[in-house]
């Protein structure tokens, strides 16, 4: 554990499609116990951003640091290992599964994929992965969504599925949990819903970063905000002072 209390570090990350870059040369922190934001106009580089800390692409050049460790270059699963777990952006494909299914199964290659043969091969469960859907039940009913445990998931609101998505992260014990637009096309009743789970969340003492497209939700729950543009870091600071600022309103104007 590093003295200081940044548990993630984003030095130099630059990522490149072709000709395209959609990281240049971005460098952040992430204090433990904040809710840090990143905002930015659409195809700002957020989600890549997000995909090259979590192992999911490799960056072109820069480094990655979780709690002090170096984990660029690492595999997702290697990622989470050192405690940072995200969410995605579009939900995963669920077709036939129950919400309860959902819950075990990993996003990709981040924790929770075998727990899944528990219901392709019921005959062979055993006490540990019982204690997993009791955990997976547990989790669901923090997150007041018990009563769903059985329902198909594809039943679900979007914003259920939200809700979903962040119950199943947190079965993973994260330190830092990443939330690539977590209230995304979901209702304000339900939104709100979310951000108050997201401020438990950090008030159990999970550190969050959360990307979303619209600047007013972050505002009443994020602290920092980082604002990125074209890649790069713009902007960063209190949402007040990201909001007023004049660099950050011709972003979002496509200045
Ligand atoms: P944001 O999440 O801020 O909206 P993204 O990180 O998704 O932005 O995308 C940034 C840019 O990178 C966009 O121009 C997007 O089209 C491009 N991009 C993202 N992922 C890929 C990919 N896998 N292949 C090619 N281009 C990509
Ligand atoms: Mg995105």
């Amino acid at each position: 554990r590093e003295k200081d209390d940044t548990v993630l570090e984003v030095e130099g990350l630059r990522k490149a499609f072709g000709g395209l870059v959609a990281t240049d040369d971005a460098s952040f922190a992430v204090e433990r116990g904040t809710i840090t934001a990143l905002i930015g106009p659409n195809g700002a580089g957020k989600s890549t951003i997000f995909n090259l800390v979590s192992g999911f692409y490799e960056p072109d050049a820069g480094t990655v640091r979780v709690n002090g460790t170096d984990v660029t270059g690492m595999e997702p699963h290697e990622v989470a290992d050192e405690g940072l777990i995200r969410t995605f952006q579009t939900p995963r494909k669920l077709e036939g599964m129950t919400v309860r299914e959902a819950m075990l199964v990993g996003a990709s290659d981040q924790p929770g994929e075998s727990f899944l043969k528990l219901f392709t091969d019921p005959s062979g469960v055993e006490a540990a992965e019982r204690a997993n859907v009791e955990d997976a039940h547990e989790m669901l009913e923090q997150f007041e969504i018990g009563h769903l445990a059985t329902q198909p998931a594809t039943d679900l609101s979007g914003g259920q599925m939200k809700l979903v998505e962040l119950a199943r992260a947190m079965l993973a014990e994260p330190e830092i949990l990443l939330l690539d637009e977590p209230v995304a096309g979901v209702n304000p009743t339900l939104a709100n819903k979310l951000s108050d789970h997201i401020a438990r969340l950090n008030d159990e003492g999970v550190t969050l970063c959360l990307i979303e497209h619209d600047m007013e939700f972050v505002m009443n729950l994020a602290d920092p905000v980082i604002v990125l543009d074209r890649g790069s870091v713009l902007v960063e600071g209190s949402p007040e002072a990201v909001r007023s600022d004049q660099r950050v309103i011709d972003a979002y104007l496509g200045g």
